[in-house]
């Protein structure tokens, strides 16, 4: 396998340094210090960026107060929405240039941006736009004497930390609906993918969104995110990223008890059962675990067939892996791009050296290609045992173990047995056998006969190492509001 290198490079960086977004303004880090970030294609550099630190988280969380307690909490709630709309309106006027900045920047097929990442953060955005006047308590008749209520009031200055695999959707999943409840935000994207947030914030601004409601410092998590998780003016944070990580913010957060939602990794099953649609589940289990090259927190990067098809389905997978077209992401006919960085290259790498250690037989893929960028080749292991290492730890990346399973109670056994419950998927025709399966598999989501759907208006998350609470939906809004009952004396 060759790749081609014809990326533009620094194309849509325009060379200068991208700025932190603070109370409307563009400015510099308060140090000075700024960081580059590279095209993964490549390894070049396509933005220098301004490298914030808890002086900046400062002023970002105080314009974020102050616009939560003036313009932005007392607005007609209809307003709000409109002005989520003209910021659906202007996304979408410059569609080519948002999704040319994310593919670059992560490393993604332009065509999945154009698919995937883009449509699903603009539905998003919409769909909360939609919500910001329809957010309402309930009148609860307690007795006679009394007019007793609820109201869902915004919990105030909500800190957005955003990992590098979906810049721009996940970090659509917790802007929109906490804009739209009434919070101000400051989000600090992944140090790796900076970009398209802050574009996003300058169409904010156009959009007619106040100074101060959504601010944006970028910068490294563990000076930038530790800063905002333990800021003593901050409510919540909304958090996707590692198990590690997670479990620091946990511990940050108790310092003024913030809410916290933690939407964590993941170590997804899709079993195959001997009667399913072998082309139909080979077919969803290849892009399940290779699509954005496997750096997905519900890859199904466990595929657990049943003893009589097992062969066929390694078959069948190794033959989709390696006709999977690897190259330049700006390419549209580009399947899979690299991975997003060097280090996370070495750690898959690392991986599949332990899977081949364990004794798992590597039928496809699992090298680097090129000596330039970040690119594998797919890699199919199969003989994998459930207690291996690749069969239990998150390698996020584009290798999927195969495990082989006997009956219904065995292929649950080894589903449920990880850290992980955040996905799952079941294939088979016999819809007694799906069902009770969807019943019993730990998981936030079971896909059954498919795999990898999400939608706004479905909760998403898991439980255990990959977190808790959901996004989405009318949960993203319990998230972020909080009820108030009022209890009024009618005897005066
Ligand atoms: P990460 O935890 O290293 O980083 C996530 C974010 O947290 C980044 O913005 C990072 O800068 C920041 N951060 C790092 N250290 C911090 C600290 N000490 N305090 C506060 N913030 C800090 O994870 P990643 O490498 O960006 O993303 C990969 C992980 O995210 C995987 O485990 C993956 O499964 C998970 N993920 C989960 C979902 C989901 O919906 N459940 C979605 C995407 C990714």
């Amino acid at each position: 396998m060759s790749i081609a290198h014809d990326c533009p490079s620094g194309s849509a960086s325009g060379g200068r340094e991208k700025l932190l977004l603070i109370d409307g303004q563009r400015v510099p880090a308060v140090a000075g210090r700024v960081f580059k970030t590279l095209n993964p294609a490549t390894g070049e550099v396509i933005a220098t960026v301004a490298e914030g630190d808890a002086a900046d988280v400062d002023r970002a969380v105080a314009a974020a107060r102050r616009a939560f307690e003036g313009p932005w909490r007392t607005m007609r709630a209809a307003e709000r929405g409109q002005i989520l709309y003209r910021l659906v309106d202007l996304m979408k006027q410059h569609t080519d240039e948002i999704a040319a900045i994310e593919s670059l920047d992560a490393g993604k097929p332009i065509s999945a941006v154009l698919r995937q990442d883009l449509p699903a953060a603009l539905d998003t955005l919409a769909y909360y736009a939609g919500w910001a006047d329809k957010i309402h308590g309930d009148v609860v008749p307690v007795r006679d004497d009394a007019l007793t209520y609820t109201v869902r009031e915004p919990v105030g200055v909500v800190a957005a930390i955003v990992p590098w695999n979906f810049p721009l959707m996940i970090g659509m999943w917790k802007l929109a609906p906490a804009l739209a409840c009434g919070c101000t935000v400051v989000m600090k994207p992944a140090e790796l993918t900076s970009l398209s947030a802050l574009r996003i914030g300058d169409l904010a601004l156009e959009a007619g969104l106040p100074p101060g409601v959504f601010n944006i410092v970028t910068g490294p998590g563990r000076v930038v995110g530790d800063a905002l998780v333990n800021h003593p003016d901050v409510d919540k944070v909304t958090f996707t990223g590692s198990p590690g990580v997670g479990r620091g913010i946990l511990r940050g957060a108790a310092g003024n008890f913030k809410r916290v939602s933690l939407e964590l990794g993941g170590k997804s099953a899709n079993v195959i059962f001997d009667d399913a649609d072998l082309d139909a589940a080979t077919k969803a289990a290849a892009s399940g675990i290779f699509f954005n090259s496997g750096q997905v927190c519900s890859a199904g990067s466990r595929v657990l067939a049943q003893e009589k098809v097992y062969d066929e389905v390694v078959e069948r997978l190794t033959a989709r892996a390696r006709s999977m077209r690897l190259g330049d992401p700006a390419d549209r006919a580009t399947a899979l791009g690299p991975v997003i960085s060097e280090k996370q290259m070495n750690t898959i790498l690392g991986y599949v050296d332990i899977g081949l250690k364990e004794g798992a037989r590597l039928t496809t893929g699992g090298e680097r290609i090129g000596d330039r960028g970040y690119f594998l080749s797919p890699a199919v292991f199969a003989d994998v045992k459930h207690e291996m290492r690749i069969s239990q730890e998150e390698i996020f990346g584009p290798v999927v173990s195969v495990i082989r399973f006997k009956d219904e109670a065995d292929a649950l056994r080894i589903a449920n047995g990880t850290a992980y419950s955040l996905a799952a998927g079941v294939w088979s025709r016999d819809i007694g056998r799906v069902q009770r399966f969807a019943r019993r598999v730990k998981a936030g989501t079971v896909w059954t006969n498919t795999y990898g759907y999400t939608d706004v208006r479905l909760p998403w998350g898991g439980a255990g190492d990959s977190g808790f609470g959901r996004e989405h939906g009318t949960e993203a809004i319990a998230n972020f509001t909080e009820p108030k009952a009022v209890w009024m004396n009618l005897n005066v």
